[in-house]
């Protein structure tokens, strides 16, 4: 009977961060068990570079040292030179996180459960085979909860005419005008005839697939852009709430990724967040880190629920962008505020509104 160092459950850029982060200097065997074919995955994570982020530098794939936020009527451009948003994309995380000296089996099956069994867990998949470690990491994604805010977007990768893009610029938030939901473009120009645009709303319910489709179209067809040819597309949809399980009582399960609670719900990025995760696990005793801490968290909460229970058109986000620098706003994104900077953010919200979310 092979009993493993470590059993990791998906193969995620969270399972891959353990890899990577934990396991991948030693000489440790490890197995990891993916339920999908994740070399079919190609998707890309954008995040700002904080002082965590700065060891996998050489591997982002772009910087962009100036973003905007804005609408038809208003664009509040942000500069920021030395935390600039990046991307890593997941193919490239997955070579990274792979290419270490410890052992890694990865086994293409579903775990069905897992248990502990003298001082190991027994772990069954969905062929019914056994296998046996000494501690999981588990990144299998939590239930929806109904009622609670998603973020869902789909977005194409395209290209263009030469000189069509302004590649230095990013449109991290450009809000459009709907009928009860909030919706804005991301504009990712990777080069002056590439990039990814993406259709994001906030709301409850997910779309069908067309709908995403014509927002992207008419932004199109407004910005001039009547010919492109399709790549590539990505979708997905992440939890606007804290989506964290419950932390095990066993010392030797570790839940990860969103499902360790890495994902920042008012925001929607979680890619950075959970490697912070990782590495704050690797320098901790015990199996569960916050990786946000109570303040940010707190406000976190007052901001979902604002954006739950009223109408908002994208105003408020524009206004907070309006009323800090860039350095400021990535410091908010990243979840790195000092209190000058809550405060301000604090203030450029509707203040009726927040005050009764807070008592909530
Ligand atoms: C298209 C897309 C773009 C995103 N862009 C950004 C971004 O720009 N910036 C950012 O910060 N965040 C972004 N996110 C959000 C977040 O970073 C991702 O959702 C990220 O993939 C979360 O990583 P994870 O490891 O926690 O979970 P996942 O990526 O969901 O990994 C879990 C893995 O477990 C596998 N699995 C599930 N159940 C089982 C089982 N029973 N047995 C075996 N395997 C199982 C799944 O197939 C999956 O591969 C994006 C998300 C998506 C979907």
């Amino acid at each position: 009977m092979k009993i493993y160092k470590a059993a990791i459950i998906g193969l995620g850029p969270s399972g891959l961060a353990v890899n990577k982060i934990l396991y991948g200097n030693g000489l440790n065997e490890i197995i990891a068990f993916e339920s999908e074919d994740i070399n079919k995955r190609d998707n890309i994570f954008g995040f700002w570079l904080t002082d965590w982020m700065r060891p996998f530098e050489n591997i982002i794939e772009k910087k962009w040292y100036n973003w905007s936020i804005g609408n038809k009527n208003l664009d509040i451009t942000h500069t920021s030179l030395d935390k600039p948003y990046c991307v890593i994309s997941f193919k490239t995380w997955k070579k990274f996180c792979l290419e270490t000296k410890n052992n890694i089996e990865i086994v293409n099956k579903k775990v069905i459960k897992y248990f502990p069994e003298q001082n190991y867990f027994k772990i069954i998949t969905a062929d019914n085979k056994i296998y046996y470690a000494k501690k999981i990491y588990d990144s299998r994604s939590t239930k929806e909860k109904k009622g609670e805010l998603l973020q869902h977007f789909f977005g194409i990768n395209i290209t263009v005419e030469d000189n069509t893009f302004n590649e230095n610029k990013l449109t991290l938030m450009h809000f459009t005008e709907e009928n009860n939901i909030l919706h804005f473009m991301y504009i990712l120009p990777f080069s002056h005839n590439k990039a990814l645009v993406e259709s994001t709303v906030f709301s409850k319910d997910v779309f069908h697939t067309s709908w995403y489709r014509k927002k992207i179209n008419d932004y199109l067809k407004k910005n001039n852009i009547n010919e492109f040819k399709e790549q590539s597309s990505e979708k997905g949809v992440i939890p606007m709430f804290f989506a964290e399980e419950k932390r095990s009582v066993n010392s030797n399960i570790f839940n990860i990724g969103i499902r360790g609670g890495a994902c920042k719900p008012s925001t929607g990025y979680a890619f950075s967040f959970l490697i912070k995760q990782i590495q704050l696990l690797k320098n901790s005793k015990k199996n569960y880190v916050n990786t946000h801490n109570f303040l940010e968290r707190k406000m976190d909460k007052i901001f979902i629920n604002y954006l739950k229970n009223n109408r908002e058109d994208g105003k408020s986000f524009i206004k907070l962008a309006s009323n800090l620098n860039g350095n400021e706003f990535q410091s908010f994104m990243m979840g790195e505020s000092n209190l000058l900077t809550k405060l301000k953010i604090i203030n450029s919200m509707p203040k009726l509104s927040f005050i009764k979310e807070l008592f909530k």
